[in-house]
């Protein structure tokens, strides 16, 4: 599963945090973690990952028009 250990500050020591039920369609890609221990959520990753998909999208080139035969 996507757990993993880091530092709560809550709990001011190493807890096991795993991502909670994804409400915002990320999917694996998911940012968010909960502490174990005490239940606060934390946010891991920058929204920075979501810019090279974006970008990639945008940077499709512009498909030339077809005629449906
Ligand atoms: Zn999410
Ligand atoms: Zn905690």
């Amino acid at each position: 599963m996507s757990s993993r250990e880091l530092h709560c500050e809550v709990c001011e020591g190493v807890q096991l945090f795993e991502a909670p039920p994804c409400v915002d369609d990320h999917g694996a890609d998911c940012p968010e973690l909960i502490c174990t221990g005490c239940g606060a959520a934390v946010l891991i990753a920058t929204f920075t990952f979501q810019a090279p998909r974006l970008s990639d999208r945008r940077r499709r080139p512009t498909e030339p028009h077809r005629r449906a035969a």
